[in-house]
């Protein structure tokens, strides 16, 4: 680290409410043309709920919920714990699940009770040559909330409806990071229809839905052409794109390896410290020069 990076470092980091790994980072904060944010876990609380379940014809709501949350369980997923939360509030004993598979941006799958389970997003199970009836899916869709699929043995159990309330931070924050000149970007995995509703409420122009890992990834690296990009996340979805960015934030609360693979953490999972860290860059380097 140069001697300017070590001055803006720690202390103040640490006083901001940044965990500095990489002092050239907060260095860098203080020219960042693009912020790309992810979504789940970032603008969001990441502690989503179940507000609505759809089951399939003939299909019980308790074997959805047992089956979905058997697998979820083994996930470290914001949408798994929603899953895990409804079902167990309905007093069911949830069987251990075996050959787990988690596929990042997607979903699960495994066995239970000697049945293949996928939950996931609709197009996981399509993906999986599982057809999701528009008429489970739709009116979830039409309430801006995030579908969660459920199969068995290849036929759709049911979709669950999550919603994911912003943290009450994310909007003020955006606003900030607008005003200090910088252009925000939503990417997340998520359905184009609850990411319009979260990016609306947010105050956030510009999104893209249905972004994989590899997507956030290759996103950023065609914003980098346009100017200095910055990402922020929470997910082991988000470290490739984390990777890739010129300067990296990871929420506090976030997965381990979205910590481990970005230059500075919020401490206080709060969006704010992100224009907190452009500030302190930008008086910090004006003092110096
Ligand atoms: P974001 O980019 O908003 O943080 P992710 O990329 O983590 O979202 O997830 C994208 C989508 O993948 C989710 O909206 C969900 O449909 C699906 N998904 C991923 N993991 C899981 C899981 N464990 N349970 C249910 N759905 C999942
Ligand atoms: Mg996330």
């Amino acid at each position: 680290a140069t001697p300017t990076a070590v001055m803006v470092g720690t202390g103040q980091g640490a006083r901001a409410g940044i965990l500095v790994r990489n002092a050239e980072a907060l260095e860098l904060a203080e020219k960042i043309a693009v912020l790309v944010v992810d979504k789940t876990g970032t603008l969001t609380e990441g502690h989503p709920a179940v507000l609505e379940v759809r089951t399939a014809a003939g299909v019980e709501r308790d074997t959805l919920l047992r089956l979905a949350a058997s697998l979820e369980q083994t996930s470290h997923h914001p949408l798994a714990r929603a899953v895990v939360d409804i079902a167990s509030a309905g007093g069911q004993a949830l069987p251990a699940a075996a050959a787990v598979r988690a596929v990042a941006g997607r979903g699960v799958s495994g066995s239970v009770e000697g049945r293949a389970v996928l939950v996931g997003s609709p197009e996981f199970l399509v993906e999986e040559g599982v057809a999701v009836p528009p008429e489970l899916l739709e009116p979830l869709l039409a309430s801006g909330l995030t579908p969660v699929a459920v199969a068995a043995d290849g036929a759709v159990l049911g979709v669950l409806g999550i919603a994911d309330p912003l943290r009450p931070t994310s909007k003020a924050a955006v606003a900030r990071l607008k005003a200090l000149g910088v252009r925000v970007v939503m990417l997340t995995g998520d359905h184009p229809a609850a990411a319009a509703r979260i990016a609306a409420e947010a105050g956030i122009d510009e999104f893209r839905a249905r972004v994989m890992p590899e997507g956030k990834a290759a996103a950023v690296e065609a914003l980098r052409r346009e100017g200095r990009v910055a990402m922020v996340g929470d997910g082991i979805n988000d470290a490739p794109a984390l990777a890739a960015a010129d300067v990296s934030f990871a929420i506090g609360a976030g997965s381990d390896v979205a910590i481990e693979a970005a230059d500075l953490t919020l401490v206080r999972n709060d969006l704010a410290s992100v224009a907190d860290a452009i500030s302190l860059s930008r008086a910090t380097l004006g003092k110096i020069r």
